[in-house]
């Protein structure tokens, strides 16, 4: 089976927001207009800083394409679905903006594009587009810092599969059941 997953590597992220920049550009079209659901650019990954603590730490957050995924369970369109690839992505032209699933996702990882009335989400057009010719999405490719990593985790000889072996990580709200598959890499 293939199950396609992103990788965020907490402990060598630099806080550029390089990545947030690139699904702007490559999914948005570099669109200025805010992301009013998250306050922020529009692009498929949200910034949330936690300000316990000595000093700000930064926390990316993006659709965990869960294998249990709470977003598809609600969609009463089939407009939400779980790929074959392993990957949760929308037929927008199924979707009849009843935000259902906004607010079944425990990330808060959709947003409302106030243009369409349609909730948006990782993987943008562009980037599966970039996937499905074997290319990696565009947060992967331009960060700077090798924070992040896509690919299958069923394939042990993937990079993302060789940097999970190697790494001590976390999965968000997994008491939540929902089988994520957006791993924070938090050290060696
Ligand atoms: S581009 Fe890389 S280093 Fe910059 S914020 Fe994104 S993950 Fe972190
Ligand atoms: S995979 Fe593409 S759509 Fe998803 S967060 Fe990265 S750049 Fe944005």
């Amino acid at each position: 089976m293939t199950r396609l997953a992103h990788l965020w590597d907490q402990s060598r992220c630099i806080g550029c927001t390089a990545c947030i920049a690139a699904c702007n550009v490559a999914n948005y079209s570099s669109d200025t207009k805010e992301n009013k659901t998250w306050g922020w650019l529009r692009s498929n990954i949200r910034r949330i800083e936690i300000l316990r603590g000595p000093r700000p730490m930064l926390l990316l957050v993006q659709c965990q394409h869960c294998d249990n995924a709470p977003c598809v369970a609600v969609c009463p369109t089939g407009a939400s679905y779980k790929d074959v690839d392993g990957l949760v992505k929308m037929r927008p032209e199924l979707c009849i903006g009843c935000k259902y699933c906004m607010v079944a996702c425990p990330y808060e990882a959709r947003w409302l594009d106030e243009d369409t009335g349609l909730p948006r989400k990782c993987m943008g057009e562009e980037c599966l587009s970039r996937v499905s010719q074997g290319l990696q999405p565009v947060c992967v490719e331009v960060c700077p810092a090798g924070a992040r990593a896509f690919g299958d985790i069923d394939n042990p000889t993937s990079e993302i599969s060789r940097r999970l072996a190697k790494s001590r990580y976390i999965r968000l709200l997994e008491n939540k059941g929902t089988e994520p598959k957006y791993f924070v890499v938090v050290g060696p």
